[in-house]
């Protein structure tokens, strides 16, 4: 089977802090898109969908230990599914100030979560798109500052692999 014929396939990471529901649901039966979504458990929505990866995590999580768990993950689902793209909701309410989401990362874990991602998947030839996600908050300065921080680790992330 040749490149054209063979049906492609694509990953959705979703980091957003509430459950990839949607997507979970619309593509439950279609081999093709593997949902992977790392969550707050106890936050909305309560009854979860089930993506093809569920992370659950608790409230509080930090930098940390946030990273490393979406480490564990990225990289055995990039080799074991072999997208052929990759679709990154890089929600911004796991942060500490949100109020909705319940975990406590910073503004630079939230730039070295989008930043670990993107590079992990562009150093193995898979392209990758972006949309923001989530935020809760009613500084509307602060809400944009903190979703340009996907678009700042993209262009370092063109940068340094010469795309
Ligand atoms: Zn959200």
């Amino acid at each position: 089977m040749n490149s054209s014929s063979r049906k492609r396939k694509v990953l959705i990471v979703d980091l957003d802090v509430h459950q990839g529901d949607g997507t979970a649901f619309i593509f439950k039966d279609e081999p093709s898109v593997f949902t992977f979504s790392v969550h707050c458990g106890k936050n909305f929505p309560l009854r979860k969908q089930q993506s093809d990866l569920d992370i659950s995590v608790e409230d509080g999580l930090e930098d940390e230990e946030y990273l490393f768990t979406v480490a564990d993950h990225l990289p055995w689902l990039l080799e074991s599914f072999r997208p052929d793209l990759v679709l990154y909701d890089a929600g911004i309410d796991p942060h500490w100030d949100d109020e909705l989401g319940r975990l406590r990362l910073t503004d630079q874990g939230l730039y070295q979560r989008d930043l670990y991602v993107m590079k992990t998947v562009v150093s193995r030839g898979v392209p990758i798109a972006t949309v923001i996600g989530g935020g809760y908050s009613r500084d509307i300065d602060k809400l944009a500052l903190r979703h340009s921080i996907v678009h700042r680790a993209a262009t370092r992330v063109w940068r340094e692999c010469g795309m």
